[in-house]
């Protein structure tokens, strides 16, 4: 294993000056050069194979599984550039569909796989010949889910979301007195999670407005998207063990954007006394490239309390690792309408913010969720909450954005909107930048709203 700053996770994987033989990878902008890695499940369009693992390298997935039946990594006879046993046998579990076992083998196997594509991947690598036949272009292939997600947990971890949403639902008491003290969270629908390019129905539900005698059943009028992250979760926990904070760390494999789609209008009848239901279980899209917690090492910020919150109880105190438990990842959240589309414009930019601003980090989520000794499972999916940051501007919602549909908002093409209509296209994003490292990106998480059936 190559020299490694314990306390930070970064190695020569991430030394910014690296190039790789795919030259799409080294564009300015790309989200996916050699720095990055990120892990999928995907198919070739148009032919009847099954899905595999892959890694996205600039606009092309390297097909893992067919690289390693040709003993491509093995490298030309007479070098000694070919991977150890160990790499070997986790570029496997990489190289397999779903992704479950390769998250369950833990983080010393991540790493190695994270090296081993790394220098394959890099300019100048001696197996270029070998895997150039294997790389196929991203515009050629379905992605699936990642995983096959046995619990999607939600968060609510934007303090700064949650007190604008609590001021428009319950306008005497914003944010309830537990929510610095408890990560909320809800458990959700994995049935209706689906990759990049979901296209759904508008929900039906039941309505009832302030001035309604009673409820009726209905289209929702008030459908919204929330600009999430993801967490797949690698190694879970035996029924009645709890995983410690010190541990969380490392269980966590990977990020992927997510949209909570919310029918605003069907939360708010449903959801006292226990929370969502319907109103969010119909769709939820998630961008399909895994982008590791190895790849997202040089991103780490410190993490704090504001002066005056309580600081977290002990099972959820990060201690001596503050200094590095927040990530800053850079949010993005767009709208293309069907005029946009028609038109041929581009997505308009709603709104902008970042990860760092979550009240709750990655490790106190899966520490809190284990804590009653709920066995937490590879492949299992958490989504952060909605992830608006301090600024009205940098709100994650539409709810939020149009101030509970009171405010609508201007689109450059003069169109308005306070809720989403048919025809409209939710497209999020997000990358990691830093100076001195390169930047890294996710990819699209783009999803569409159809008429109600
Ligand atoms: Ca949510």
């Amino acid at each position: 294993m190559p020299e490694q700053h314990a306390a930070t996770g970064i190695d020569e994987t991430h030394d910014a000056g690296l190039r790789s033989w795919v030259a799409s990878a080294n564009q300015a902008g790309c989200d996916f050069p050699v720095q990055n890695l990120p892990h999928g499940v995907f198919r070739r369009g148009g032919r009847q194979e099954g899905w595999r693992g892959g890694v996205a390298i600039g606009d092309q997935v390297l097909d893992l599984a067919a690289a390693l039946d040709a003993g491509a990594f093995s490298g030309p006879p007479a070098t000694a550039c070919g991977i150890d046993a160990h790499a070997a046998s986790a570029l496997a579990l990489a190289a397999a569909a779903p992704l479950n076992g390769f998250m369950a083998a833990g983080q010393a196997s991540w790493r190695a796989v994270r090296l081993a594509l790394s220098r394959a991947l890099r300019a100048g690598s001696p197996l270029e010949a070998a895997l150039a036949p294997h790389l196929v272009p991203q515009a050629a292939v379905e992605m699936g889910l990642p995983a096959t997600i046995g619990d999607y947990t939600d968060f609510y971890a934007s303090v700064h979301h949650a007190t604008t949403v609590g001021a428009l639902f319950r306008p005497d008491a914003p944010l309830l007195p537990n929510y610095k003290w408890v990560p909320i969270g809800y458990h959700g629908r994995v049935s209706s999670i689906a990759v990049s390019g979901q296209r759904f129905p508008r929900p039906r539900g039941q309505l009832k407005g302030p001035a309604d005698a009673a409820p009726r059943q209905a289209p929702s009028a008030r459908l919204d998207y929330e600009l999430e992250m993801g967490i797949f979760m690698g190694p879970g926990n035996a029924s009645g063990d709890a995983i410690a904070l010190d541990d969380a760390r490392s269980r966590a494999f990977g990020m992927v954007l997510l949209n909570d789609w919310s029918a605003r209008d069907i939360q708010a009848w449903e959801y006292q006394p226990l929370g969502p239901f319907l109103a969010k279980s119909f769709a939820t899209t998630i961008s399909p490239w895994v982008v590791t917690m190895e790849a997202l090492a040089p991103y780490r910020v410190e993490w704090s309390r504001a002066a005056g919150d309580p600081q977290p109880l002990p099972y959820l105190d990060e201690g001596d690792a503050r200094a590095t438990a927040a990530l800053d990842i850079a949010l993005e959240a767009c709208l293309e309408t069907a005029r946009m589309r028609e038109r041929n414009q581009p997505p308009a930019r709603l709104s902008v913010s970042s990860f760092k601003h979550a009240y709750w980090t990655v490790a106190q989520m899966i520490a809190h969720h284990s804590s009653n000794g709920c066995p937490l499972q590879p492949g299992d999916l958490f989504g952060t909450g909605t992830q608006s940051g301090p600024a009205h501007e940098e709100a994650g919602s539409l709810l939020e954005l149009s101030l509970g549909g009171k405010q609508p908002i201007e689109l450059p093409d003069g169109e308005t909107r306070t809720f989403l209509e048919d025809g409209d296209a939710v497209v999020l994003r997000a990358h990691c930048e830093r100076a001195g490292f390169a930047r890294i990106g996710f990819g699209d998480c783009r999803g569409e709203v159809l008429p109600a059936r």
